[in-house]
Parts: structure tokens; C-alpha cells; sequence
């Protein structure tokens, strides 16, 4: 997987899936992947609360059914949610049936036209029959935040030096990435706020 921010290349070639919103929205867009997980998607919610920031969270359908009063609090809320797949399944390691059937699964359960492919990784074929169904929203901005080669100082670095209006930054609210995503988190919400800039939810 790439690092960052695609090349331009790479997102032309899919030009069905969405990478980034215009630099003129004026808005950031915070999307968090993997969860609900406990105690981090609570505190994840606390800190989007208290700077008045709203976010988008790709939500896998196994964790949904293990959390959902922790799903139904982020659209309580006012967030956004997006389906992850039932059990993160690999795009490009299962056939296209088991993989639209593991995805309408969690849609079963979460009721979301937005869908974000585990990984980023999804065959043309796949793409061609769930963009019927969904918006496949990919990311123009990855925090890092699930690396242990990546420090919370240089994830937060990674997002602030990256960051634009219209970008999609992916965290995860998840343990693996707990560390990093809350350092990269706090001081993401406190630069949007201080450039003037405001936060939109997928849709
Ligand atoms: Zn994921």
C-alpha cells in the first residue's frame, strides 16, 4: 500500500472511487476505520465533542454486533458511518462473490451507502458491482497511524505536514493505532481550527 497521499496516476486509473473532495470545500474530512473499538472510540467521540468536529467512521460489522450502543452513540452524534466489510476481508484474496456478500453482510447491520475496502485493496470486478450500491470512498491522506515504525510525534508531523482542504485523512480507531491516532488527532483538531478551516462528514 502506499504511503500518504496516492500519486495521481494510481487515481486515475479509478476514477469510480473517491479520493479527495475539491481544495475549495474549505473542509477537512477525519474518517476513522476498524472500529467501534472500546474505551478508544469513546475517547475518540469525547475529543470530536469537545472541539465541535464531526467525522466519518468506517465501521467493520463484527464490531458493530460486539459494540452497538458504541455505534449507535457515533450517529447519535451527528457523524457519519460507512460500512469496513463484516470481517476486514481481503479484496484481492477472495473471489468477487464471497466479497460483495461479506460486505452486504455488514450492511445488514450498519445501513450505510458509503464503503471503504479493507486495506484500500479491491479488484476492478469487485469495483464494478458494489459501485452500484456504494460510494467507495478510498483516502487522500493516511495518518500512519497503525505503523510501529511510526512514532505519535511523526504521525501527528505526517497529517499536519500533509494536510489540505478537501483532504480524506484516515486514523483508526483501533488498538494497534491508539498511540499514534491520538496524538495525530488532538493536534489535527486544534491546526483545522486555527487555519479557519471546518470539518465535513462523508456523504
Ligand atoms: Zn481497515
Amino acid at each position: 500500500m502506499f504511503n500518504l497521499s496516492p500519486p495521481k496516476f494510481f487515481t486515475d486509473f479509478f476514477p469510480d472511487l473517491i479520493w479527495r473532495y475539491p481544495e475549495e470545500s474549505n473542509k477537512v474530512y477525519i474518517t476513522f476505520d476498524d472500529g467501534p473499538t472500546e474505551v478508544i472510540t469513546p475517547w475518540v467521540l469525547d475529543m470530536l465533542k469537545q472541539h465541535n468536529a464531526k467525522a466519518t467512521f468506517f465501521c467493520l460489522g463484527k464490531k458493530v454486533e460486539m459494540h452497538p450502543e458504541i455505534f449507535e452513540r457515533i450517529k447519535a452524534e451527528g457523524h457519519a458511518v460507512g460500512n469496513h466489510s463484516y470481517s476486514h476481508i481481503k479484496g484481492w484474496e477472495n473471489g468477487t462473490g464471497q466479497y460483495v456478500q461479506d460486505v452486504d453482510m455488514a450492511n445488514d447491520i450498519i445501513g450505510s451507502t458509503l464503503f471503504r475496502p479493507p486495506y484500500g485493496r479491491i479488484k476492478t470486478r469487485q469495483i464494478r458491482i458494489l459501485k452500484k450500491r456504494y460510494k467507495i470512498i478510498m483516502w487522500s491522506l493516511l495518518s500512519m497511524d497503525y505503523s510501529r515504525w511510526v512514532t505519535p510525534r511523526r504521525c501527528a508531523k505526517i497529517v499536519l505536514n500533509n494536510l489540505r482542504t478537501g483532504s480524506i485523512i484516515v486514523f483508526h480507531d483501533s488498538k494497534k493505532a491508539e498511540k499514534n491516532m491520538k496524538r495525530a488527532l488532538v493536534k489535527l483538531l486544534k491546526e483545522v481550527k486555527r487555519r479557519g478551516w471546518e470539518f465535513g462528514v462523508v456523504e
